[in-house]
């Protein structure tokens, strides 16, 4: 029987592009107030420099918000020098950027969904990133969140699922998990083997050869119904 239903955070319940690209743009902004303005590289670059990072220290790569605290202090050394005044920048920096990093816009129905499924199921949230259910106001619907940094691993290994498993004593048969990406969340929780629902707003071809189609949705409003057609024995 279906007792815990565990779903992915970003692009699930909110598109996070746009809250992303803000966050970003009003950390700049703030920077700049101070420095001036900063050449703030490419992607390429970015991608470069965290690979670094993690062959240094493990962590970059499953904590987001100790990767771009880093990255936010080499930018203004470069300006500053490794001061205690650019430690300081740096750290008020992050604080906007987690501010408007925890600024979302739901899909259309989240809530109503999240508000029916809790009244019967368990729910919690699986997540690579660094979104704050208390601060986003979901702390009452799910009962608990795993990130990467719980678990000092990325989603598709299996960390997140199995301390979801360990917080609620259910066990494989009894979970369900939600989620829009391909390999990050359905992959993962085929591997994992418990039941899966992919969250698929833009109709994407499946391209992960390694295991069937899984059931998708579209929109938050059918959610419900979906979970309803599936078989737990
Ligand atoms: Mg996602």
């Amino acid at each position: 029987m279906l007792k815990l239903i565990t779903f992915d955070l970003d692009d699930t319940l909110w598109d996070v592009r746009p809250t992303l690209i803000n966050a970003e743009k009003k950390t700049r902004e703030f920077i700049e107030t101070k420095l001036g303005k900063l050449e703030w590289g490419s992607w390429e670059e970015f991608k470069e420099i965290r690979k670094n990072l993690i062959k240094t220290d493990a962590s970059y790569g499953y904590d987001v918000g100790k990767l771009r605290k880093k990255l936010l202090l080499m930018k203004i050394e470069e300006k500053m020098g490794a001061t205690e005044e650019a430690k300081k920048l740096a750290e008020n920096a992050f604080e906007i950027f987690y501010i408007e990093r925890n600024k979302v816009n739901f899909f259309k129905g989240v809530i109503e969904a999240l508000s029916e499924l809790a009244s019967e199921f368990k729910l919690a949230s699986l997540t690579n990133g660094n979104a704050c259910i208390k601060t986003i106001g979901l702390d009452n619907i799910f009962e608990f969140n795993v990130s990467s940094v719980d678990v000092k691993s990325n989603k598709p290994n299996s960390g997140h699922f199995e301390k979801a498993l360990q917080l609620t004593g259910f066990t494989k048969n009894e979970m369900l998990h939600i989620g829009d990406h391909q390999v990050n969340d359905m992959l993962a929780a085929h591997n994992f083997g418990i039941k899966h629902l992919w969250f698929n707003p833009d109709n994407l071809d499946w391209e992960v050869d390694c295991m069937p189609l899984p059931t998708a949705f579209s929109e938050w409003p059918s959610l419900v119904k979906e979970i309803s057609k599936l078989q737990f024995t």
